[in-house]
C-alpha cells in the first residue's frame, strides 16, 4: 500500500490539510513515497525547454527543494519552449524567472536560483549531497563538465537531451558508465570548463519543439521519481522516438580509458567555517605557507588569467571570484601531488563544524 503523506515531512509553509489534499492522488500510486520527495533536494542544471518542464514536474510532484542553475537570460525564443516563462520574463535570468514561477505554482517549495555557469553556480559539496542531479543541458561540452564534477564527488546523474523529433534519457550511477564513456576522445576534449585547454565549445546545432521537450522531460522526471523512491531503475540509455512510436533501452558500457572517472578521496576533504560569501583572506588563513589554494574558474582584471586565490585581494569575497556555494577548494603543493587536499566551503549562514 502506498504511503500517505505525513504531517512530519510537509513543508512548514504549507498548511498540513492543504498539503495532504494536494498530494492525495499520489498516495494511490504503488511505490509512491511523498515524504521522500518532500525531503529531497534535486539540482537541475540547464533551465531551458527541458529544464523548465522537468523542474515543473518535480515541483508539482512534491520535491521539497530545487536548485536551478543556468547562466542565461530569458529571450523571446524561449517563450515558445519554456514551460515557466512569460513575456514579462524576457531579459530576466532564466533560473530566477523559473524559481519565481515554481514558487508561485507550489507554495512551500524551496527553489534556489543560481544565475551562473555550472562551475560557479553549484559547488561540488552540493552535487555530492543532492538526492538527484539532473542534466538538462544543450551541448556535449557542458555535459562533459557536469559529468566530470559529478564523478569527482561520486554523484549519480540523470541526463536528458532532445533531437528535432525525439529524445534520450541517460541514467548514470557512481562506478558505472558515465556520459564521457560514450564519447570519442575528441568529443571529451570539448569541455566548457573555463580553465581547461578546451576546444571551442560546440553549440547545439538543432532545436526541438516544446512537445518533444515536454515528452523527454516527462520521461526524465518519471525516471527521477523512481530513483528518489528507490524503485528499480536500471542504468543506461532510453531512447524515446515518437516518429516510429517506440522507446527502447540501450546499455551504456563503462570505458576504462575514459578520463572523466577521477574521484576526490573523501578523506582528503576538510570542512571549513568559510562560505562562498566569505573573504579570500579567511580561507587563505587555513592554508599552509607551501600550499596553494585554487579556484575552478579563472579570475582577474582586465583578463581572467589566474586561478590562485592568493592572487586576489584578501578582502574580495570568494563568490566575486566565481567560487560556487559549498565548493570544494583544491589545495595543492607544487611537485607533491600526494599532498593535494580540498577545503569544503560552508553553506551560506551555516558555518561548518
Ligand atoms: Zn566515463
Amino acid at each position: 500500500m502506498a504511503d500517505r503523506p505525513s504531517a512530519r515531512a510537509l513543508p512548514d509553509e504549507l498548511p498540513q490539510e492543504e498539503a495532504v489534499t494536494r498530494y492525495r492522488r499520489h498516495a494511490e500510486i504503488p511505490g509512491w513515497h511523498q515524504d521522500a520527495l518532500t525531503e529531497a533536494t534535486a539540482v537541475v542544471i540547464g533551465v531551458g525547454a527541458l529544464g523548465t518542464e522537468t523542474a515543473r514536474l518535480l515541483a508539482q510532484a512534491g520535491v521539497g527543494r530545487l536548485v536551478l542553475c543556468d547562466p542565461d537570460d530569458v529571450d523571446e525564443s524561449n517563450l515558445s519552449r519554456g514551460a515557466l516563462f512569460t513575456p514579462a520574463d524576457v531579459g530576466r535570468p532564466k533560473a530566477e524567472a523559473a524559481a519565481a514561477a515554481l514558487t508561485a505554482l507550489v507554495p512551500g517549495l524551496r527553489a534556489e536560483a543560481r544565475h551562473a555557469e555550472l562551475s560557479a553556480g553549484v559547488g561540488l559539496a552540493e552535487l555530492r549531497s543532492a538526492d538527484l542531479v539532473l542534466s538538462c543541458l544543450d551541448s556535449i561540452a557542458a555535459r562533459v563538465s557536469l559529468t566530470r564534477r559529478c564523478t569527482l564527488v561520486g554523484a549519480g546523474l540523470l541526463d536528458a537531451g532532445t533531437h528535432p523529433w525525439g529524445g534520450e534519457v541517460r541514467h548514470y550511477v557512481p562506478g558505472g558508465a558515465c556520459f564521457g564513456c560514450g564519447l570519442t576522445p575528441a568529443e571529451r576534449e570539448t569541455a566548457d570548463d573555463p580553465w581547461s585547454c578546451a576546444r571551442p565549445v560546440a553549440a547545439a546545432s538543432h532545436g526541438a519543439s516544446a512537445p518533444v521537450s515536454a515528452l523527454t522531460a516527462a520521461w526524465l522526471t518519471t525516471t527521477a521519481l523512481r530513483v528518489l523512491f528507490g524503485l528499480p531503475e536500471p542504468a543506461g540509455i532510453t531512447r524515446v522516438e515518437p516518429v516510429s512510436g517506440t522507446a527502447y533501452r540501450l546499455a551504456a558500457e563503462r570505458d576504462p580509458d575514459c578520463p572523466l572517472h577521477e574521484r576526490i578521496a573523501p578523506g582528503s576533504v576538510s570542512r571549513t567555517p568559510v562560505a562562498a560569501g566569505g573573504r579570500v583572506g579567511e580561507l587563505l588563513a587555513l592554508v599552509a605557507a607551501d600550499e596553494i589554494a585554487l579556484g575552478w574558474n579563472p579570475f582577474g582584471t582586465p583578463l581572467p588569467t589566474t586561478i590562485r586565490l592568493r592572487d586576489a585581494a584578501p578582502d574580495a569575497t570568494l563568490a566575486s571570484l566565481r567560487v560556487a556555494p559549498r565548493e570544494l577548494i583544491p589545495v595543492v603543493v607544487p611537485g607533491d601531488p600526494a599532498r593535494t587536499r580540498y577545503l569544503e566551503l560552508a553553506a551560506e549562514g551555516e558555518g561548518n563544524r
